[in-house]
């Protein structure tokens, strides 16, 4: 069978797929498996027992139920999630948001899919204009949802701030960061996709006000920020304005599963989502907003945010960083302050081999993490920190958690000896 040059794009070389395919792998693996890796958010009982109940509800209600699995939604959305989003988001923060500012996706990934394609590539002038990532690491999901031969992205290296107690804090360098009409649009992960981070208020307002004086919109992915999941353990004022793209998902609330993203951004924008989501998949799911409309409603999902699911990780995460401490005192690592998020970004200074190969040690012991030179898009320049960071999930059981670290810590101390 012959493909087209479109099939270029679902190269199985991509980044996106081999990650994704190592996740399968792992599933079939014989031997024990640590599984670190992937984006899986935790089973958070609490939060899954809440789900449940709204689950019930649904299923008892036959007009709601009928309508939520038996009828094709507006492409646009659902209609009274929107509505009870927008209330939201006006009551809580006082945007002036309404249903025309809202679209629904099926899932953050798709939004991306279509965001990048529309704000990037050619333009009617004949310009190419790029995605600007101006902190990468950043989220590898990004990189391969290009229609174009040419690449989408330009990503900026950040500052390294060295912490006390082992921790480091990647900042935006500001200095020859000139945002301006060679980019269709910059985008930032908040908290970010691998490490953590936090790009901070400052940051952000700095970052905004720079896009918007060069008229250039800025998207700000909060799939696991504010205001839900909310998963963030430092300062992280939601913002949102005309010129900002705030992208939204259901899944790192604990509801990958129902494929449920939300688009933020002015009508314009929304209307082409609506059109992109009409001629690609007709309309998106509806099973996620009938889900939780009515904790939009009562505020409970922001409740559930509080009090259940950021307490959860914002613990979970410091038991992991006193695990890391315990169980790799003699070696040369630095872990990202956690900020948010569900990953510890992990730097081994000078480590003597790519991590692209530590990786493939640690999956010879049923280990699967993430090597760091993957976190990229758009920065080509050879340098060696690429190299030096592995990004662990650390939703998974404690005991898995865990083990997977002390064989981490025994491969890299092996490393370390054997090949400084
Ligand atoms: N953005 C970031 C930073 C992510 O980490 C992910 C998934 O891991 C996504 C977007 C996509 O999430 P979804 O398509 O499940 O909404």
């Amino acid at each position: 069978m012959q493909f087209s040059n479109y099939a270029n794009r679902f190269s199985a070389n991509s980044g996106t797929v081999q990650l994704m395919d190592d996740l399968g792998s792992a599933q079939r693996a014989s031997g024990p498996v640590y599984m670190l890796g992937g984006g899986n958010p935790a089973h958070i009982p609490e939060a899954e027992a809440l789900f449940k109940a709204e689950m019930l509800k649904l299923v008892e209600d036959n007009n709601a139920f009928g309508k939520a699995i038996g009828e094709y939604d507006s492409p646009q959305g659902n209609t009274a999630f929107i509505r009870a989003l927008a209330g939201l988001l006006q009551q809580r923060f006082g945007w002036q948001v309404g249903p025309e500012h809202i679209a629904i996706t099926n899932g953050s990934q798709s939004s991306f899919g279509i965001l990048f394609n529309v704000l990037a590539g050619e333009f009617a002038d004949g310009s190419f204009r790029k995605i600007l990532l101006p902190l990468t690491p950043e989220y590898v999901g990004y990189s391969d949802v290009g229609i174009h031969e040419q690449p989408i992205f330009e990503g900026h290296k950040p500052s390294i701030e060295k912490l006390d107690e082992g921790f480091f804090k990647y900042r935006v360098d500001f200095d020859g960061l000139n945002i301006d009409e060679r980019y269709g649009a910059v985008c930032v992960s908040r908290p970010t996709n691998p490490t953590g981070n936090v790009i901070t208020d400052g940051e952000l307002k700095e970052l905004a006000r720079r896009c918007e004086v060069a008229g250039v919109p800025l998207i700000i992915d909060g799939a696991y920020g504010v205001p839900f999941p909310g998963i963030v353990f430092s300062q992280a004022t939601p913002v949102w304005n005309e010129n900002i793209i705030l992208c939204l998902s259901l899944s790192k609330l604990g509801l990958p599963g129902l494929r449920t993203g939300i688009v933020i951004a002015n009508p314009a924008l929304i209307q082409i989502i609506k059109n992109a989501n009409a001629i690609n998949s007709l309309a998106p799911g509806r099973l996620g907003p009938a889900l939780v409309t009515a904790m939009i409603e009562d505020h409970s999902l922001l409740s559930l945010c509080n009090d259940i699911v950021r307490p959860y990780y914002a613990d979970k995460v410091l038991r992991v960083i006193d695990m890391i401490k315990e169980l790799i005192p003699d070696i040369p690592v630095r872990i990202h302050k956690p900020e948010g998020a569900l990953f510890v970004w992990l730097w081994f200074e000078d480590l003597p081999i790519h991590c692209h190969a530590l990786y493939q040690r640690l999956v010879a012991q049923g280990v699967y993490v993430i090597a760091g030179h993957h976190f990229y898009p758009g920065l080509d320049e050879d340098w060696r920190h690429k190299q030096e960071c592995i990004r662990v999930n650390y939703a998974a059981e404690e005991s898995v958690v865990r083990r997977g670290l002390e064989i981490i810590a025994e491969q890299v101390r092996e490393i370390y000896r054997t090949q400084a």
